[in-house]
């Protein structure tokens, strides 16, 4: 099954800057894939686009087989997705979040309490929460948006620049969360522009830069021609 196909995909900004050029990309079901690239290649533009948060200027996305455009509820159902940076509501508690966001997602009262318990225990973030989303440190912060991504219990979970801001014990033990998480059947797509992040977790890497992709391969393969 492929869990992400992107075909011909363009973005040109308002103010006509071209950011995205055309770029394929497929990524398989069970996959941790790594959008690699510096600052300003398109990462965050492409993942905001197959999250439906910015709107695509030409070509196709499908998740799971759902096109991000005539199946988009069925595609938005398949994605977690844990933004760069998250305003949390100023005086909403770590424990509203999580059940608020799974009302979104049309989860039961009853369901959503149980996956919000289950996920703020897993990112060990029980202890916090009635603690405001704003009050917690760069790590816990990253922490929550993670579990609030994954109470819909989405296929696919996609994190734009996880370790930014996040010290390095508190990385190390995010990354042993989501090598569990895809471990256990979750693909996971992240963008990141260190190569230690990307070689760490990954199986699959397509580097960007400029808006196009530059290298699509294993990591091994990758890492072999350095
Ligand atoms: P769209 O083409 O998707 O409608 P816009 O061009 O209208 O997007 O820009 C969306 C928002 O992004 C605007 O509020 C704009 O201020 C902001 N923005 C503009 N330039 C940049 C940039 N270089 N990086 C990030 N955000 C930007
Ligand atoms: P990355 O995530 O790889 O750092 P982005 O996708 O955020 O890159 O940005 C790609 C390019 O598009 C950058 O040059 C950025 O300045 C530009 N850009 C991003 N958002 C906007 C916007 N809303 N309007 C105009 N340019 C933008």
């Amino acid at each position: 099954t492929t869990a992400l196909s992107i075909k011909q995909l363009s973005k040109a900004y308002n103010n006509g800057f071209q950011a995205l050029k055309g770029i394929d990309l497929e990524v398989e079901e069970g996959d941790f894939f790594a959008l690699l690239g510096p600052n300003g290649a398109g990462k965050s533009t492409t993942i905001g686009i197959i999250c439906s948060l910015v709107r695509k200027t030409a070509g196709q996305v499908s998740v799971f087989g759902y096109d991000i455009d005539t199946d988009f509820s069925l595609a938005k159902k398949q994605i977690g997705i844990v933004p760069q940076e998250f305003n949390f509501p100023n005086f909403e508690q770590v424990f509203d979040i999580l059940v608020n966001q799974a009302g979104y997602y049309g989860l039961t009262r009853k369901l959503a309490v149980e996956r919000t318990e289950k996920y703020l225990k897993a990112l060990g973030l029980w202890e916090k929460r009635f603690d405001t989303g704003r009050s917690l440190s760069g790590g816990m912060k990253r922490r929550l948006m993670i579990a609030r991504a994954l109470v819909h219990e989405p296929r696919l979970l996609i994190l734009d620049e996880p370790s930014a801001g996040v010290d390095i014990e508190m990385r190390r033990s995010m990354w042993a969360f989501l090598k569990q998480l895809n471990d256990n059947g979750t693909t996971i797509i992240l963008t990141t522009h260190y190569l230690e992040e990307a070689e760490s977790l990954c199986r699959h890497i397509a580097i960007i830069n400029h808006g196009e992709i530059a290298e699509h391969s294993s990591m091994k393969q990758l890492l072999s021609q350095l």
